[in-house]
């Protein structure tokens, strides 16, 4: 598998999934196919080293836990969660951001990185965008650098790349 159209086929795609009219993107058929997991690994690896180099990756709950660390394995860096809130022990930080009816917001612990920190924040899809850029306002607020957001698809027309103040990598998009 040499590019990123061929981790294509490993979307799945339900129509009226969570609730009727939204078409959920389920990635997990590429974590469970052997070759696509290397591929969608080895895609990541390569993108994340064209830049700075990282000092942690941030895995936003709750896919982006599964794959961050092992990428995060393969540069030799560290992994640090970005969860609901309520979920991590100890000292946290929390940013709040709009969905389509209310709020919701996300933590992380703030002795997950240092400031002045390179980070790289990943999400398993992009949709308005608004998750990674409250990750990314969180990670800055912490003093963190982001150096670039990475995700495994993007939902193009919802423009949320424009919501994000750091390069945004998708390797898929719809
Ligand atoms: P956003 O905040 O960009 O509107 O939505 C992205 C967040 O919602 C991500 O954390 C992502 O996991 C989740 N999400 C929204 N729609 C989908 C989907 O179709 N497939 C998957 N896998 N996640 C989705």
């Amino acid at each position: 598998m040499s590019n990123h159209s061929e981790l294509m086929k490993f979307v799945k795609e339900y129509p009226d999934f969570p609730k009727p009219g939204i078409t959920f993107r389920d990635v997990f058929p590429m974590f469970s196919d052997p070759q696509a997991l290397q591929s969608l690994v080895d895609a990541c690896v390569d993108i994340v080293s064209r830049g700075s180099r990282p000092d942690v990756i941030l895995g936003v709950e709750s896919r982006g836990f599964l794959l961050a660390p092992l990428i995060a394995y393969k540069l030799g860096i560290g992994f640090a969660p970005v969860r609901k809130v309520g979920k991590l022990p100890g000292r946290t930080a929390c940013e709040s951001y709009d969905l389509e009816y209310g709020q919701d917001s996300i933590e992380v612990q703030v002795d997950s990185f240092k400031p002045g920190q390179n980070v790289v924040v990943l999400d398993d899809l992009i949709a308005t965008g608004g998750t990674l850029s409250a990750t990314c306002k969180l990670a800055k607020k912490l003093g963190a650098n982001v150096i670039s957001c990475l995700t495994i698809v993007e939902l193009k027309d919802l423009g949320g790349r424009a919501k994000i103040d750091a390069p945004v990598f998708s390797l898929i998009t719809y």
